[in-house]
């Protein structure tokens, strides 16, 4: 069987870059999507090359339907399957307000990229998921939902982040419950604070919130922390499993007395 595909949304940048590499290194193919920052984007793909693994670039706004045929064809095109989706690509609000001054443009914005798009995505990779299945093209498909401890825990100056976030706890258990008749599994892997782009506006106060023990393992997480999940689910250590949450924050989400 040809090598295994795995399509990774925000895959120019942290999480999904790592992850990117992560699976480059063991032997996947890799779709590379992106936004924006094209530079980054061809940075990662000469690094995944670079590991002997194929990979397409395919510049998409995961937050407009109209853009995944598009994605989805010129996969198609090139790797004529995909064994692993992977739905990464995120963006928090563009300016944080308390909750009671949430605008709607911002609650659209962000629930477009982290919700919408993502649940419409999986729809239309499922189906065809479903086809290369019954084609014989691919064995034990995935599909990996990157979540966030903002699905569970309240953030008053982000309220349309945390609710994106908690929408895909249900996106992944609808999913899952959908398409296990096929044997593609669904997960979500929920992580915690990682250092990226994302973060970088807020490392300070978090520097000193860890340094005084607000995750039970005292360090910032990083991307690698995230793709190590990714590759543990995509290379079938959790056969038995769907719909599940993996929590890889440090252990931030353990109550504590
Ligand atoms: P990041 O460093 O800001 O990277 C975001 C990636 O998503 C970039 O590759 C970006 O592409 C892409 N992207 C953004 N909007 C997109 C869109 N509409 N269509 C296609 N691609 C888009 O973010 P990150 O920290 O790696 O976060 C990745 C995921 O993990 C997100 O879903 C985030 O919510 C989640 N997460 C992050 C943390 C954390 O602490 N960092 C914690 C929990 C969950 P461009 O380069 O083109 O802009």
């Amino acid at each position: 069987m040809a090598k295994r595909v795995a399509l990774i949304t925000g895959a120019s940048r942290g999480i999904g870059r790592a992850t990117a590499l992560a699976l480059a290194a063991r032997g996947w193919n890799i779709v590379v999507n992106y936004r924006n920052k094209a530079a980054a984007a061809e940075k990662t793909l000469a690094a995944i090359e670079k590991l002997g693994a194929e990979s397409l670039l395919v510049r998409a706004d995961i937050g407009l339907n109209a853009e995944h045929e598009k994605l989805l064809h010129e996969t198609q095109r090139r790797f004529d399957k995909i064994d692993l989706l992977v739905n990464n690509a995120g963006i928090a609000p563009r300016q944080r307000r308390d909750v009671l001054e949430t605008t709607a443009a911002s609650y659209e914005e962000v629930m477009a990229v982290n919700l919408k798009g993502p649940f419409f995505l999986t729809q239309l990779v499922a189906k065809r998921m479903i086809d290369w299945l019954q084609a014989g093209k691919i064995v034990s498909p995935r599909i990996i939902n990157i979540g966030s401890l903002s699905a569970y825990a309240s953030s008053l100056n982000r309220a349309e982040y945390c609710l994106s976030k908690a929408g895909i706890g249900m996106m992944t258990k609808l999913f899952a419950h959908r398409l296990a008749e096929y044997g593609i599994n669904v997960y979500e892997i929920r992580p915690g604070l990682i250092a990226t782009d994302m973060t970088e506006a807020v490392k300070e106060k978090y520097d000193e919130l860890i340094a005084a023990g607000l995750t039970p393992l005292t360090r910032w997480g990083r991307p690698e922390d995230v793709a190590a999940a990714v590759v543990a689910i995509a290379e079938g250590a959790l056969p038995f499993s769907t719909g599940e949450v993996i929590n890889v924050d440090g252990g931030f989400h353990l109550r504590r007395l």
